[in-house]
């Protein structure tokens, strides 16, 4: 019986390259998939292979942060290191620089034009002028388009220093700072995900590893023996 039915699901997957649909007695009918897709939703995910769970590949990276784990932005507190100086004092650092002469002048006329006070301090600016002046607004490119627009001379390493002054780091909202691609925590073994793993202490670790022969079937601790001594001597290191 149970020979049979492996033969009708093994034909099945054939004629359906992969794919079938039981339909039980009196039930739903259900999908299943012989590939690493996901019948009920329709996805396909990658075969896995070490790469997948590796940051230094290009297959295993997150391609938001490129498997950096964060990503570089430009940080208003930066622009402005000191929220007590006015504009006339220099409240916009990248502006102060004196190659960017020009600027300052064109600041100087849009404040006069749209009555922004270049003598109060940053700080006790208008949310709204505060606004206009980081983010730009008609006739006026603000300093974060300005700085956005440098980034096409980035090859030139005295830009890339200067744009670098004024991003801060935050964690990439993709791969919440694991540096792998989403498919790479797809994988679970035992329920436990590469990130969720990797985020545990050294003790955590090792106790989780010593259940998990209670977890994996006999055929799964027969491919994962040799992995598993190296990983545990390498924590007992
Ligand atoms: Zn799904
Ligand atoms: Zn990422």
């Amino acid at each position: 019986q149970a020979s049979r039915l492996a033969e009708s699901l093994r034909e099945a997957f054939q004629h359906g390259e992969g794919k079938l649909r039981v339909y039980p007695e009196g039930g739903e009918p259900q999908d299943f998939s012989s590939r690493f897709h996901c019948a009920g939703c329709d996805r396909n995910f990658p075969e896995p292979s070490p790469n997948l769970f590796s940051f230094n590949s290009p297959y295993g990276a997150c391609p938001t942060c490129r498997g950096f784990g964060n990503l570089l932005d430009y940080d208003p507190a930066l622009i402005v290191p000191d929220a007590t100086v006015n504009l006339d004092q220099g409240a916009l650092d990248p502006w102060t620089k004196p190659r960017y002469e020009n600027r300052r002048l064109m600041l100087k006329e849009y404040c006069r034009c749209v009555g922004i006070d270049m003598h109060t301090a940053w700080a006790d600016l208008p949310a709204e002028h505060r606004e206009m002046l980081l983010e730009g607004a008609a006739g006026f490119e603000g300093v974060l388009p300005f700085l956005r627009r440098l980034e096409r001379k980035k090859y030139k390493q005295y830009i890339r220093f200067f744009l670098r002054r004024y991003q801060s780091e935050r964690l990439c909202p993709d791969c919440s700072g694991s540096r792998l691609r989403a498919e790479a925590g797809s994988v679970r073994l035992a329920g436990r995900s590469i990130g969720e793993l990797t985020a545990l202490s050294i003790e955590s670790l090792s106790r989780w590893l010593d259940g998990l022969p209670q977890e994996l079937s006999s055929w799964q601790m027969e491919a994962a023996a040799d992995p598993l001594r190296e990983i545990g001597s390498r924590l007992s290191y």
